[in-house]
């Protein structure tokens, strides 16, 4: 019979500023498949979206997606020092 010893180590999870905000409005109008892709800038996809319904008369409703980054930190560990280990070969979601 193998035993193993398992330690348990605390992560925290906060959102990193350095990331920025990912921002993509879509046309909701029916038969419209328009959006503005991910814009690294908010007012950009807004930006998008007014054109959008002064070139389309009628396409009025869009559905916002933003999104952020996240960074999680071992407990001890100052997240700045994690910065530079931005090559690191992440496995996804299994890991
Ligand atoms: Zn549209």
């Amino acid at each position: 019979m193998t035993r193993a010893v398992y330690r348990f180590v605390d992560h925290t999870i906060r959102h990193e500023p350095a990331g920025g905000i990912v921002a993509e409005l879509f046309c909701m109008t029916y038969g419209c498949d328009k959006s503005s892709g991910a814009q690294g800038n908010a007012e950009d996809a807004q930006d998008w979206a007014l054109r959008h319904t002064g070139l389309n008369p009628g396409h009025e409703l869009y559905r916002r997606e933003f999104s952020d980054h996240a960074r999680v930190t071992r407990a001890g560990q100052e997240p700045a020092a994690l910065i530079s280990r931005s090559s690191h070969d992440c496995g996804g979601a299994a890991r």
